[in-house]
């Protein structure tokens, strides 16, 4: 069934009231949900961890909230735990896409339904649903960024007349080869931008035009410095600029950011334009001061709204709305999906998107 993401939130409004279950005001029968987030190290995991204990615990259920510092076997034997403690069901945002197969077969065996959270688990049958968003759609929205901040797109990535010819230099970064969301943010950014890059607008400087070439793994900020110190020596020592720079997530932006400062580069004149993912509070007020262009906001109280409501449709034995069955095809199975939209944020909306959502505060940017 195809519903809008606000057509499915009010659903999930609903269910909490209707709930005919002992133990809390919405559909949860005071069981307990194992909830496993992949880092701290984030501030965005540390936002969809808290999103999805509150939302479950205000439906009823008892929450194991664990963040396995980016460690495989940490997440495993967090998973496994909540297993041996009886949790009634399994959200995941995974580490490793494809390293929890064993594990998610013991939770199979317990008929524990399994709900990817944000990633997607790979080489499992065991599964069952799906919460995300247009990954695909994340990835345009980066390479529009990049374009736009160029003069060669609107945001929603319609040419501009009269744009300048270029050429432009640009450099490519890409998340964590072990994540799902990372070749699908990849995918969508490098079929905005390989039109250009054939027409000679944009150049990739360095030739890095591989995914492999431009992956982070761990999505490490620290990593994404090294290798923009390592591409402006290698590159751009004959006294070239880079103009842009494709990041798939704020924390690399930052690394990059810090890079490009030590070699000199300046705000102003020739900083380079850089997108990012998250709306990480340090990157907005980058975005503010002009360090970095853009951002994708992912809005994670919404995300944690569809895997909590998943979860309770689930254990009440409702129907689980999903809008996408086809595109997330994890190896065994094609996992039904339901994903949300993301906004792209630059410096003129950061107020209507940020801080009218309640996400941030304007405290919060301006401190
Ligand atoms: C998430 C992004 C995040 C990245 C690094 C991805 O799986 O979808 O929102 O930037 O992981 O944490």
């Amino acid at each position: 069934t195809m519903f809008t993401a606000g057509a499915m939130l009010a659903l999930a409004a609903c269910s909490g009231t209707s709930g005919d279950t002992a133990g809390g005001e919405g559909g949860g029968d005071g069981g307990l949900i194992g909830v496993a987030m992949p880092t701290k190290s984030s501030e965005r995991w540390i936002q969809d961890g808290d999103a999805v204990k509150e939302q479950l615990e205000a439906q009823g259920f008892k929450v194991d909230l664990q963040y396995a510092e980016d460690d495989i076997p940490t997440q495993v034997s967090q998973i496994e735990n909540m297993i041996t403690k009886g949790a009634e069901a399994l959200i995941i945002a995974s580490i490793d896409g494809t390293t929890l197969t064993s594990v998610l077969e013991e939770a199979a065996a317990n008929d524990i339904p399994v709900i990817a959270y944000d990633r997607l688990i790979r080489d499992s049958e065991n599964v069952d649903y799906y919460a995300s968003f247009d990954n695909y759609i994340v990835g345009q929205q980066q390479a529009w960024s990049v374009l736009n901040g160029l003069g060669l797109v609107e945001l929603d990535g319609t040419p501009i007349d009269g744009a300048p010819a270029g050429p432009f230099n640009i450099e490519l970064f890409a998340g964590s080869p072990d994540d799902n969301n990372a070749t699908f943010f990849w995918q969508g950014a490098i079929d905005e931008l390989q039109p250009f890059i054939d027409a000679g607008t944009l150049v990739v400087k360095s030739g890095q035009t591989e995914f492999e070439q431009a992956a982070i793994l761990r999505w490490d900020g620290e990593v994404a410095q090294k290798r923009m110190e390592n591409l402006l020596t290698s590159t751009y020592s004959d006294g070239s600029k880079v103009n842009g720079v494709l990041s798939p997530y704020d924390g690399l932006s930052r690394g990059i950011i810090s890079a490009l400062t030590d070699a000199g580069y300046t705000v102003g004149a020739e900083w380079p334009i850089i997108s990012g993912q998250d709306a990480e509070l340090d990157s907005v007020k980058a975005i503010n001061s002009g360090e970095q262009f853009a951002t994708i906001f992912k809005d994670t109280r919404q995300l944690a709204e569809v895997a909590v409501t998943m979860a309770s449709a689930i254990l009440n034995g409702e129907e689980v709305e999903v809008n996408n069955t086809t595109d997330y095809d994890n190896g065994k199975i094609t996992v039904p999906s339901y994903l949300l939209p993301s906004q792209i944020v630059v410096k003129d909306n950061i107020n209507e998107v940020l801080v009218d959502s309640g996400y941030w505060t304007e405290d919060e940017i301006k401190g």
